[in-house]
């Protein structure tokens, strides 16, 4: 069984859903059981968060004009994609429910809240799948549509329920056992309430990671708009290439420290049942894009990220310093507000973490101040540099750096475009 995800872009219009439907169908697919996984069409989850923030801010009548603009965008698709008066006449019925849907959580004022937000939030995938679906049926291509609420699950500290997911995933597989290509919602899921939840911006890319892990898939495709895992980020920096060959802590670290490319955790499901992953373009699928795998890495350094809004939390105890259970302290506090840390040094006379969630910062200096002086800078960034030996032409900081996999540099957010074209011309000469 082989997994394909085709994101934001490639289903974002009527041309580009029957493009998508020519790749999940080519003669080398056709015999081979897969599930395609896919996002909302491209701007879809923006608007539909955009609507949330209006509701919760109270203005209805914007909240209702964007509604509008909406649907008509998606009632125009219609006569795009599809060519049959039925298949026409189900979609816009299909149409009439979920904005119908829509507008109802709209208009219960007092109160919207985050169970109808994530309701809300969910209606991107459910269309683009549905629709999708129908123009496959109406093309004679026979599949079923899975409804991702049905087997993908997160517990209460919002990670996935393996068990849970394979379990169901299989079940709903089971029902159709002769059936070879199935169609199902990324991004989406239930949590431990029974309540429509979802993997966070740009999840999509991480459920098609879970759908593979709990059915041991031969492959994971994640299909985009760019042809693989480039040395750089190509949004800032002029002249990127596609890199062939990550490992799979490569592309981990990479995905985690701001490569847009890959949702942040997208490796870790693959990585443990060693599924290999392959990142496509479905703009120009000729392109041979970059395979992820357990291949040890070859000696290069192979791509630089960024991660932004990064806060540095410098600490000082007041207290004689490195004394017994300091760090375990400080972590403890970290730990309790469920704010992981990316970076620490430790010095004489200070202790330095940077953090990318901020949400909890005040309660968390609160404490520390109960023990050591606190000092904050926001707006940083993290930049991470990934692969092998810097090479022994390098001199003695290349020897140091060449021994390491990968590298992390803080700097001011504001230095960031400098950094990484400095970094691009430095080390890959582009
Ligand atoms: P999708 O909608 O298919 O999930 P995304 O927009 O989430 O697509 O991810 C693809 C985008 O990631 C690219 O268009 C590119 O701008 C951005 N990106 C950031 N860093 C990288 C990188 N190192 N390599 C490739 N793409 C990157
Ligand atoms: N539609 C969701 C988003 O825009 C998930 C995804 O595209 O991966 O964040
Ligand atoms: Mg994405």
């Amino acid at each position: 069984m082989k997994i394909l995800k085709f994101g934001g872009t490639s289903v974002g219009s009527a041309e580009r859903m029957k493009l998508v439907e020519q790749l999940i169908n080519t003669e080398e697919l056709k015999s081979t059981s897969r599930i395609i996984v896919l996002s909302a069409m491209s701007g879809t989850t923006n608007t539909l968060v955009q609507i949330s923030e209006l509701l919760y801010a109270k203005n209805y009548p914007q909240a209702a004009l964007v509604i509008t603009e909406m649907e008509l965008k998606y009632r125009k698709i219609i006569g795009e994609l599809y060519k049959t008066e039925g298949i026409k006449e189900r979609t816009s019925l299909l149409l009439d429910t979920h904005f119908g849907h829509i507008r109802t959580l709209a208009k219960d004022r007092e109160r919207f809240s985050s169970i109808k937000e994530r309701i809300l939030l969910a209606k991107g995938e459910q269309l683009s799948t549905a629709m999708f679906q129908y123009f496959l049926e109406e093309n004679g291509v026979k599949s079923i549509l899975l409804d991702a609420l049905e087997f993908m699950r997160i517990d209460e500290n919002n990670e996935p329920e393996m068990d849970f997911i394979s379990e169901h995933l299989h079940l709903e597989l089971a029902k159709h056992a002769n059936n070879l290509l199935f169609i199902t919602q990324g991004y989406i899921c239930k949590n431990s309430f029974g309540e429509t939840d979802n993997l966070k911006r740009g999840g999509s890319d991480y459920s098609a990671s879970l759908i593979g892990a709990a059915i041991d898939a031969e492959e994971i495709q994640i299909w985009t708009d760019i042809d693989g895992m480039h040395n750089n980020d190509p949004r800032i920096v002029d002249k990127t290439v596609p890199v062939a060959e990550l490992s799979f802590d490569e592309a981990a670290e990479l995905a985690y420290f701001g490569a847009k490319i890959l949702h942040p955790s997208t490796i870790t499901p693959a990585k443990a049942k060693n599924i290999p992953v392959r990142l496509l373009n479905t703009m120009a699928p000729q392109m041979k894009g970059t395979v992820i795998s357990n291949k040890s890495a070859t000696s290069d350094i192979k791509a630089i990220a960024a991660k932004d809004n990064i806060t540095m939390v410098n600490i000082r105890s007041t207290r004689m310093f490195l004394a017994y259970g300091f760090l375990r302290k400080l972590f403890e506090i970290f730990e309790k507000y469920k704010t992981p840390i990316d970076m620490i040094t430790t010095s004489e006379i200070c202790v330095s973490v940077t953090i990318d969630t901020a949400t909890n910062l005040e309660a968390i200096i609160k404490e520390l101040e109960e023990f050591s002086s606190v000092e904050v800078t926001h707006n940083q960034s993290i930049i991470c540099i990934v692969g092998d030996s810097m090479g022994d032409t390098m001199g003695y900081s290349g020897k140091i750096f060449g021994s390491l996999s990968h590298i992390l540099i803080i700097i001011d957010g504001k230095d960031k475009k400098e950094t990484l074209q400095a970094l691009n011309k430095g080390l890959f000469n582009l």
